[in-house]
């Protein structure tokens, strides 16, 4: 046997600022839960980290939103979203590994525990007496109150139009839209986001900086070390962030709700460590704290276990960093959290640009691998938040059993493009598949032996079993384990459990071929023949039982609960998650027995139900003035002024009333130039019927030459605020249409119409 390893597994820290929706589930915290379980399974050290990121503006946001403390907030969060995570059964308990403190365990922490900020605190001092920070005077938007007082503003405090795609309600850091990140001061026309007519303007403030720019080299070698193993998405981003040339990054920032810096002096009162650089550090942190709450008293290395994860050794194999998250947390794991990491083990020499800060023995050890995730859709758009466009995990808990979510997200993964959540679909895997090929092929098995059931509490199928006849089976099955150890290795989640439904499908196809219910009863006539054809049909039966207890062992880490169940069903004792990988391949086991014929292991779900309850709690949170989010479809409430009505599908219903507000009109496209401040926009001049005619910023300059435009008959809003797009007025927007595949066409016109008509 191997040597077992020692394995950190990193979730992404949720914020503490709402419920988790089946976005977070798909991206970030169903995979390393199944990747967790299938190391355990491999007989290996796994050690879980992750918790509630509670600080920093998008705690501060939700808390003036709601008008309550941001204690209040997190505080409430923090419980709901562990809770959910447990309830979907995800391994965050119990805290030590069953088999034994040396196996490690499990913690979801909260960055507002003191152990945490006294960690960041002393790593803050060390990585600023090493000079690994420099001081810098930033320019920051400051909101001035009527009375003449004020704040700054971080970033999530402003909002304006994104410098490259125009989305108008763009953060001041990063845009939600087209995901580009940049300077709050590149954005046009920035506002404060809670008092859009409050005065801003831009002052001086003095913030400490990472020197990012010191570990490019080390960070470009570190990099091609992992590079065959990383993911298309993970290579690219972090390719383009060290193309790009590191810059030093901001450590410290004008708020008050976070860590507050170890510094003496006035000047950095109100100032606190960004939540970026503590927030990273927390999957450190937490391994420590772990160690100091669960491993002082019966761990071999007390207080010191986390190294064990951390540290390269001395000798021997050295630990596995895995870190979950979704696809726009990239940078930050492959990046910057490994510079900080390089940073902390090099605090005692001074570093340069050339030097080469890779690991070596006692150091803390970097990412092997970060199987980020691309975006689980709803219905077509994004989940969202902050937009409340989602369908929250605690709501969806307390309606469905929590595997049928976990088969629907694994099967339908987010590995290497964005996929989509929607409820026929949902319905149609759950029935079809989880239920169709796996619930009714190990139904079928236990109902067929209790009809053997002579109640001598022995399994009646035992006397059947004759593996001698199973070899195809047996190989195929062989090499399907095979394959799906291959794909949990490689993190392609649904290819394995895709592999593992194919085994189920083999087992079906048996027993249809094997008719063993024709044998369960001796018929008058019964001859010979007869006899040898029941022992054959009655030894697949037998080592269908074989199959469903393979079926327990392989699809456990994607369905623990119903893996259990079948356990239990199966007559086996203990818990299925600690029995060995490689177990599902022994087809010696003793056949087990309840005696009983078991209950099936899912209930068939009902579309039309679905959607009228949808329906209902879709109306209740348009008209409930209840703020909570975890209840309720796609929570929160409506602003009642866009009479929106949320659909089943995830569809959101515009009232015809609602519609008829946009007026759209038609043109034509008399001249159309370069905008002069804008590299993808035209301005577009428009005969829309008046004597002045109307000016429009349009971004089809990577679609359309200026010759393919001019003369086309167009659609366009003709009553949008005309607001200026970098400098230029424009008034209205031309209509496109875009299949998200860089394919954008005009909307024309059928046939002769005077400019100027109404579009209905
Ligand atoms: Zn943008």
């Amino acid at each position: 046997m191997e040597e077992p390893e020692y394995v950190l597994i990193c979730v992404a820290w949720p914020y503490a600022n709402g419920p988790l929706h089946l976005g977070h589930v798909a991206g970030c915290y169903l995979p390393p839960d199944i990747h967790l379980r299938f190391e355990r399974a491999l007989g290996n050290r796994v050690l879980l980290v992750s918790g509630s990121d509670e600080h920093g503006t998008p705690i501060t946001v939700t808390a003036e939103q709601q008008g309550v403390k941001p204690q209040d907030i997190v505080d409430k969060y923090h419980k709901i979203n562990k809770q959910a995570l447990l309830n979907l059964g995800c391994a965050w308990e119990p805290n030590i590994d069953p088999r034994g403190i040396e196996y490690g365990g499990a913690l979801f922490n909260r960055t507002s525990d003191p152990r945490h900020k006294r960690y960041v605190q002393e790593n803050f001092l060390a990585l600023h007496k090493a000079g690994m920070f420099e001081k810098k005077t930033m320019h920051q938007y400051y909101e001035i109150r009527k009375d003449g007082g004020g704040r700054f503003l971080p970033d999530r405090y402003i909002e304006g139009t994104c410098p490259n795609c125009e989305y108008e309600s763009a953060r001041g850091d990063q845009c939600d839209e087209c995901g580009t990140t940049y300077e709050a001061s590149e954005l046009s026309s920035p506002h404060s986001k809670m008092n859009p007519n409050a005065d801003i303007e831009i002052r001086d403030t003095d913030h400490f900086f990472f020197r990012l720019d010191l570990f490019q080299k080390s960070l470009e070698l570190h990099s091609k070390d992992n590079w065959d193993d990383w993911k298309t998405n993970v290579k690219a981003m972090t390719k383009n962030w060290l193309d790009m040339g590191l810059r030093p990054r901001a450590v410290t920032r004008d708020l008050e709700w976070g860590i507050k810096l170890p510094l003496e002096g006035d000047e950095w009162d109100g100032k606190c460590v960004y939540v970026w650089f503590e927030a990273v550090q927390g999957y450190y942190t937490c391994a420590r704290i772990w160690s100091e709450e669960f491993a002082e008293q019966t761990h071999p290395d007390g207080n010191a276990a986390w190294e064990k994860w951390w540290k390269n050794p001395e000798s021997g194999v050295q630990p596995r960093h895995l870190y979950f998250l979704g696809k726009d947390n990239i940078p930050f794991h492959t990046v910057i959290w490994p510079a900080l990491i390089m940073g902390l083990n090099n605090t005692d020499k001074k570093v340069s640009a050339d030097s080469d800060l890779r690991p070596g023995i006692g150091d803390l050890h970097l990412e092997d691998n970060v199987p980020a995730m691309e975006y689980l859709m709803l219905a077509g758009g994004q989940f969202s938040k902050s937009r409340k466009h989602a369908v929250w995990l605690p709501a969806f808990l307390e309606r469905f059993q929590p595997d049928t979510i976990r088969y629907y997200l694994s099967i339908n993964m987010p590995e290497n493009h964005d996929t989509d959540f929607n409820w026929p679909d949902f319905v149609e895997k759950v029935n079809n598949e989880l239920i169709g090929t796996y619930g009714n092929f190990v139904h079928r098995v236990m109902t067929l032996a209790a009809r053997l059931d002579e109640g001598t509490g022995e399994n009646p199928l035992t006397k059947y079993n004759d593996l001698s006849i199973m070899g195809t089976e047996i190989d195929k099955i062989t090499e399907l384990h095979s394959k799906i150890t291959t794909s949990l290795q490689k993190h392609r989640y649904k290819e394995a459990l895709r592999s593992a439904m194919n085994i189920a499908q083999l087992g079906n196809q048996m027993l249809q071929e094997a008719t063993p219910w024709k044998f369960l009863k001796e018929p008058g006539d019964a001859d010979d023949e007869w006899y040898t054809a029941r022992e054959i049909s009655l030894a697949k039966l037998a080592f269908g039982w074989r199959i469903s207890r393979t079926l327990a062992i392989l699809t456990q880490p994607f369905i623990p609960f119903s893996a259990q169940q079948l356990w239990n069903n199966l007559g086996l004792t203990g818990e299925v998650s600690q029995v060995s990988w490689s177990d599902a391949l022994n087809w010696d086991d003793a056949m087990g027995w309840t005696g009983e014929i078991p209950e099936p292991l899912f209930t068939k779900l009902d579309l039309q139900e679905i959607l009228e309850q949808e329906n209902q709690l879709a109306e209740q949170s348009t008209t409930s003035e209840s703020q909570d989010p975890t209840h309720g479809v796609k929570g929160g409430k409506k602003k009642e002024n866009e009479k929106m009505v949320e659909a089943p599908e995830g569809i959101t219903y515009l009232e015809f009333d609602t519609f008829l507000k946009v007026e759209l009109r038609t043109g034509r496209i008399t001249k159309v130039e370069d905008h002069p401040n804008a590299d993808k926009l035209y301005v577009v001049s428009i005969d829309d019927g008046t004597t002045e005619g109307r000016t429009v910023c349009a971004g089809l300059k990577p679609y359309y030459s200026i010759g393919e435009m001019e003369g086309k008959s167009v659609v366009f809003v003709a009553n949008l605020q005309p607001r200026k797009l970098r400098g230029v007025m424009s008034e209205g927007m031309l209509l496109a249409a875009d299949d998200g595949n860089d394919n954008v066409k005009l909307i024309s016109i059928d046939g002769e119409i005077s400019v100027g008509s109404l579009v209905r």
